[in-house]
């Protein structure tokens, strides 16, 4: 049995949560893991992948660790954690990870590879915000549910503000989350129901350890230890 077969037996008897959580992950830090895990205990998911972008040809220019550096550290961060699951989801078929992936056909592979469990996706209040520039993003925000990371000056107003008032829908949505206290919802859509989680974001940033690697400075705690020793041992950011 293929473990995607396995996948479909497993739901027709309960549907499993798995959570997708993508981002550049260059490299993935303690911010990362942090809202993964507070994510996590108040959702109580069988899975969580992290996927991390491709990079594009065209987007060479931005500053971005090649693919298999960044799925590597990923891989190690995800060690620590028996259902964190490094995800390459992106990497293209020759896992390269250069060719162009778009978050709306991610999360319909994984619909189709977990059909009859639920997916949600994770993502932080910032990158939320620019989800109107990604590709079929009202067809995105009715294919899973979405739990939004707050960050700080960030109103839950305007996280409303960027859904089509045309997609909002249901009112009787469940509110509670399975074994844990209520999120707050932001939207619910037709299908899919938006949460808000707060007070999960840390100030780390991954712009900050490439800069501290940069100059020599410890970038000790802002990543895993792992993760750490790989930099070192890369001399990746120098
Ligand atoms: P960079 O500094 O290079 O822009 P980043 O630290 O924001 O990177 P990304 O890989 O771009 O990291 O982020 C992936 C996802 O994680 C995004 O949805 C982002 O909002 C969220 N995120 C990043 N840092 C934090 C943090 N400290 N706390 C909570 N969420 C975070």
């Amino acid at each position: 049995m293929t473990v995607a077969q396995a996948h479909r037996t497993a739901a027709k008897h309960q549907p499993r949560r798995i959570a997708l959580f993508g981002g550049s992950f260059d490299p993935v830090h303690s911010g990362h893991l942090g809202l993964a895990c507070a994510a996590d205990r108040r959702f109580n998911f069988d899975e969580i992948h992290f996927i991390p972008a491709s990079r594009p040809p065209h987007k060479l220019k931005q500053h971005l660790a090649p693919f298999p550096h960044r799925f590597a550290m990923i891989a190690l961060a995800c060690s620590d954690h028996p259902h964190f699951v490094p995800s390459l989801a992106e990497a293209g078929e020759d896992f390269s990870g250069t060719q162009l992936h778009y978050s709306v056909d991610t999360v319909r592979y994984f619909r189709h590879v977990y059909h009859g469990d639920r997916i949600f996706f994770i993502i932080g209040a910032d990158a939320f915000l620019d989800i109107p520039m990604w590709k079929e993003y009202e067809t995105l925000l009715g294919l899973c549910d979405f739990i939004i990371a707050n960050r700080p000056g960030i109103r839950p107003e305007a996280l409303r503000l960027v859904i089509p008032p045309g997609l909002m829908g249901r009112t009787d949505a469940k509110k509670e989350t399975e074994g844990g206290p209520p999120s707050q919802v932001v939207a619910d859509l037709q299908r899919t129901t938006i949460y808000l989680l707060e007070n999960v974001s840390s100030e780390v940033s991954a712009t900050d350890v490439r800069r501290r690697a940069h100059r020599g400075q410890s970038i000790h705690g802002l990543v895993s230890v792992r993760v750490e020793e790989y930099i070192l041992k890369q001399g990746l950011y120098r």
